[in-house]
C-alpha cells in the first residue's frame, strides 16, 4: 500500500462503519471516505434490528466471526463510548409442540460445545423466568445466560468516532451512482466514483451498500454474487405484566417468533423471511395481522394494540453466508455484503477481517482461535 493510498467505503449501516473504523486503524491510508446515499448514517437495516447478541445462533462462519467480535462489545475502547455496549439479558428458547423437540436437541447439542454452553431448563424453573409464557408438560425449553441485548446506535457510533478520531471522513447525502475503472495508462487513482456530490477517486472501493449490494457492483462492472434481500417485520406493544424488563429474550425454536422486552414494552417478530428487492423497506398490515395471532396464541401477551411497526431486509449470500473480501478478478473492490440476521454481533470482527484481507492479503491474529474458514467467506466460491 503506498501512503497516498485512498479507500473509500460504500454504505454507512454497521458494515460499513465497522469496515472504514477497522481500515483508519491500519494507518496505511491517506483517506478513508465513508460514503452514504442517505442524510443520516444506519437508517436502514442497521436502525431496524432486534439487537440481540448471542453466541449460539448462526451457521458457517457466524460464530467465529461473533466469537472475534466479543472482546470490542464487551469491552470497547474508552475513547469510543460512554458507556458498555451490552446488556445481559438471557435467552430463553422454546419448544411449544411435541414436534418441535428434536429442533430442539439438535440446537442443545451444538449449543453445549460453546464457550457459554446453552443448558436445558425444567419448565418450572422456565416458567420463573418467563411469566408470559404458559409452559405446559408438553413444552421443553434451553436457557443461554451469556446472551445480551446491544446498544446498536452506541455501536455505530463507536465505530463512526474511531474512524473520525483516526482522520476518516464520512460523507452523507451522496450516493455512489457507479464506479470506473481508470486506465492503467492514467495518472489518476484506480477508481472513479461518480457520486451525487461530484466525481472521487480512489485506490480501492469497499462495498458495503446492505441490500443495494449486488446494484453497485453492477455499476463498477462487476459480476453480482447473488443478493437476496429478505423483509422482516416487527412491532412494539405495552407489556401487560409489572417488570417485564426483566424478562429474558423469548424465541420459538424454529424461529416462528420472538419476544424482546424493552422497557415497559416489548419488541416482537414473526421471524418472518419475505423476498424483496432493495427498498425502504415498509411493514405489511396483513403481516403484522399474523404476527399478533401467532404471538397470541402461544404467549399471555394478549396484544390488542401496538405502539409502532417497522420492516427491515436481511440480506443473505446464496449460501446464506456473508461476502467479505476482495473481488478474485479485481481485488481493489473489496465486498462486505450479506449480513443476514447477524451484521450487528458480527460487525466488530466483520470489519477487522476486511482491514485484514486488503492489507495482509490473510485474516490477522483476532481470529486465531476463532475456527474461522476464511473460505466460507471469501467472494471466490461464488464464482464459476
Ligand atoms: C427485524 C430485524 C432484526 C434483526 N436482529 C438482529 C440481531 O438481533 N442481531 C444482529 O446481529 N443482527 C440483526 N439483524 C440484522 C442486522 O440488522 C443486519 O445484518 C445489519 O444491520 C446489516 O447492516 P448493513 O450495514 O449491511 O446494511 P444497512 O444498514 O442497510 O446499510 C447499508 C447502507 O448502504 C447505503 N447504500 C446503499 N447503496 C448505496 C450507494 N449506491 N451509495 C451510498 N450508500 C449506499 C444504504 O443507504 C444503507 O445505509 C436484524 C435485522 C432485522 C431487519
Amino acid at each position: 500500500m503506498n501512503s497516498n493510498a485512498h479507500v473509500a467505503i460504500v454504505g454507512g449501516g454497521i458494515a460499513g462503519a465497522s469496515a472504514a473504523y477497522s481500515l483508519s486503524l491500519t494507518q496505511q491510508f491517506d483517506r478513508v471516505l465513508l460514503i452514504e446515499a442517505e442524510p443520516q448514517l444506519a437508517m436502514h437495516t442497521t436502525g431496524r434490528s432486534a439487537a440481540v447478541l448471542t453466541e449460539n445462533y448462526g451457521a458457517g462462519p457466524v460464530r467465529p466471526l461473533t466469537a472475534a467480535s466479543l472482546s470490542f462489545l464487551h469491552d470497547p475502547p474508552e475513547s469510543l463510548v460512554d458507556g458498555p455496549l451490552l446488556h445481559k439479558r438471557g435467552l430463553l428458547t422454546v419448544a411449544t409442540r411435541p414436534e418441535d423437540h428434536a429442533e430442539l436437541e439438535k440446537q442443545l447439542a451444538a449449543g453445549t460445545k460453546a464457550r457459554h454452553p446453552i443448558i436445558e431448563l425444567g419448565t418450572d424453573e422456565a416458567q420463573l423466568l418467563a411469566p408470559h409464557i404458559e409452559l405446559t408438560a408438553s413444552h421443553r425449553t434451553m436457557w443461554e445466560a451469556e446472551s445480551h441485548d446491544i446498544d446498536v446506535a452506541a455501536l455505530h457510533q463507536a465505530f463512526i468516532r474511531g474512524l473520525r478520531l483516526h482522520g476518516g471522513e464520512i460523507l452523507t447525502s451522496n450516493r455512489v451512482d457507479s464506479a470506473h475503472r481508470n486506465t492503467a495508462t492514467s495518472n489518476d487513482k484506480p477508481w472513479r466514483l461518480e457520486t451525487t456530490k461530484g466525481p472521487i477517486s480512489v485506490d480501492i472501493v469497499v462495498n458495503a451498500a446492505g441490500a443495494w449490494g449486488d446494484l453497485v457492483a453492477t455499476t463498477a462492472g462487476i459480476k453480482p454474487v447473488g443478493l437476496q434481500p429478505m423483509r422482516r417485520t416487527a412491532f412494539m406493544t405495552a407489556s401487560p405484566f409489572e417488570g417485564s424488563g426483566r424478562f429474558p429474550f423469548l424465541v420459538d425454536v424454529l424461529h416462528r417468533w420472538y419476544l424482546r422486552p424493552d422497557g415497559t414494552q416489548f419488541m416482537c417478530s414473526p421471524a418472518d423471511e419475505i423476498p424483496s428487492e432493495p427498498c425502504d423497506a415498509r411493514a405489511e398490515e396483513i403481516d403484522i395481522a399474523r404476527a399478533i395471532e401467532l404471538i397470541n396464541a402461544e404467549t399471555k401477551l394478549n396484544i390488542r394494540s401496538i405502539s409502532s411497526q417497522w420492516a427491515g431486509l436481511r440480506t443473505f449470500g446464496p449460501d446464506r453466508a456473508m461476502v467479505i473480501g476482495p473481488e478474485p478478478t479485481e481485488p481493489s473492490f473489496v465486498w462486505c455484503v450479506g449480513q443476514g440476521g447477524t451484521g450487528i454481533q458480527t460487525s466488530p470482527g466483520a470489519g477487522q477481517l476486511v482491514a485484514d484481507l486488503v492489507t495482509l492479503a490473510n485474516p490477522g491474529e483476532s481470529f486465531a482461535d476463532t475456527g474461522l474458514n476464511v473460505s466460507e467467506l471469501l467472494p471466490d466460491r461464488l464464482r464459476g
